[in-house]
């Protein structure tokens, strides 16, 4: 029997629909997946000629927990050109991909018992990390109608005497909605009046569309650094997602205690994988534009084709590379013989009848919605939509 603590937890939307891809593709089935979420470019070339040289070199043997010197210095000059944020070395944990480093600040922050608010819809792995590590989840639900964005009056209704931390992730997955600055600084003020810590996940930093730019909250919000950690990583921006490389800088003590937590359950990060990392940071950021070229692209094209299918509502995503749709309207229709009763069964429904993966919105606290990726060929988006305009037509 598994610990009581294991019983709270979900499996994770995400990974389980991708197994369940992988197996319709093992059975001959040609999946079009807008799946689980990750570029489709291969890693660039010269971070891979870096990860050879490391192999190489022998650069083979246990580094230090928190991670090589140069690779922490690497991102200390990344925050700072990139964010205006100055970190020390010792400010830095480099993690085995970002939700581990999202992970070891939840279980270096939180104490049992204590609340942290999960603005809904969520990225699959929040709620569970939190229960993971003692704490309660409180979910704040946005819709549509704030462009799924918490405002400071949101938060004072979640606040309560038991509240820890924030997570933040701008921009959003799913949503794909991106905070402006002043939006940030309107939340850091009230955040930092109440003490409350902010996990930012940045992840998808770099993607941003149609005018939109990423701050990070303790950029737009000075107040709140000595109360956030802030959390990137190179699976999105280099392509990079299964090299494993993530990684957290904020005050010392926590960064210090989530390198403790990491010491004891994994120690260092694939020693090849951070003179990867190194590389993608150190490199020419080209590579990282013409994929951001492409995504916005693929973006425009897939919300006009979500939008001209009847019973799908989305409006065009600012940032990371997913559109949510609302398909409200499809429930109670019939499909197939079955009848539609939440977003959860028309995924089920596109997967096993058009073989057409896309993740239910439930996993992400939204019930009423579905996430398509964007991060695959235009070819697969023309061809996923035509699948579907054709089994709802
Ligand atoms: N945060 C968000 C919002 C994500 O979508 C992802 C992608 N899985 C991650 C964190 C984790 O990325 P990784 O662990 O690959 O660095
Ligand atoms: N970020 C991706 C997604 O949400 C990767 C899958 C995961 O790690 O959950 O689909």
């Amino acid at each position: 029997m598994v610990s009581d603590r294991l019983q709270l937890i979900s499996p994770s939307a995400t990974l389980q629909l991708n197994a369940r891809v992988q197996e319709l593709a093992a059975e001959g089935k040609d999946v079009v997946k807008f799946g689980v979420g990750e570029p489709d470019f291969p890693t660039p070339d010269y971070i891979k000629e870096k990860a050879i040289e490391a192999i190489e070199g022998n650069k083979t043997t246990y580094t230090p927990a928190s991670g090589i010197p140069e690779l922490r210095k690497a991102v200390c000059k990344k925050f700072a050109e990139d964010n205006g944020l100055e970190y020390e070395p010792s400010q830095v944990l480099i993690s085995v991909g970002a939700k581990h480093s999202i992970y070891n600040a939840f279980v270096a922050l939180v104490n049992d018992g204590d609340e942290v608010i999960v603005p809904a819809p969520y990225w699959v792995s929040y709620p569970e990390q939190v229960k993971l590590a003692g704490g309660v989840p409180v979910i704040l639900q946005t819709t549509e109608e704030t462009d799924f964005k918490v405002t400071p009056e949101m938060l004072e209704d979640a606040v309560s005497s038991r509240t820890r931390v924030i997570i933040f992730n701008s921009p959003s997955n799913p949503t794909g909605s991106v905070y402006t600055p002043d939006e940030l600084a309107a939340l850091g003020a009230f955040l930092a009046e109440h003490g409350i810590w902010a996990i930012c996940d940045d992840i998808y930093e770099y993607l941003v569309y149609d005018g939109a730019v990423h701050v990070s909250l303790p950029t737009a919000a000075p107040e709140m650094k000595p109360l956030s950690v802030v959390v990137n990583g190179v699976s999105k921006a280099y392509a990079m997602t299964g090299w494993r490389i993530g990684y957290a800088a904020g005050p010392t003590d926590v960064i210090k205690a989530m390198g403790t937590v990491q010491e004891h359950a994994t120690s260092n990060a694939t020693s090849i994988s951070q003179w990867a990392a190194l590389a993608a940071l150190e490199g020419p950021k080209g590579t990282v534009e013409e994929m951001v070229r492409a995504f916005d692209e693929r973006r425009i094209y897939m919300t006009e084709r979500l939008q001209n299918i009847p019973g799908f509502e989305c409006t065009a995503p600012k940032g990371a590379f997913y559109v949510f749709p609302n398909v409200r309207q499809l429930i109670g229709q019939k499909m197939d013989g079955r009848t539609i009763t939440d977003a959860d069964m028309l995924a089920e429904v596109l997967l096993e009848e058009v073989y057409v993966a896309a993740v239910p919105g439930s996993g992400f606290g939204a019930p009423e919605n579905i996430r398509f990726s964007y991060a695959t060929s235009m070819d697969k988006i023309e061809e996923g939509m035509d699948r579907i305009e054709k089994l709802l037509g």
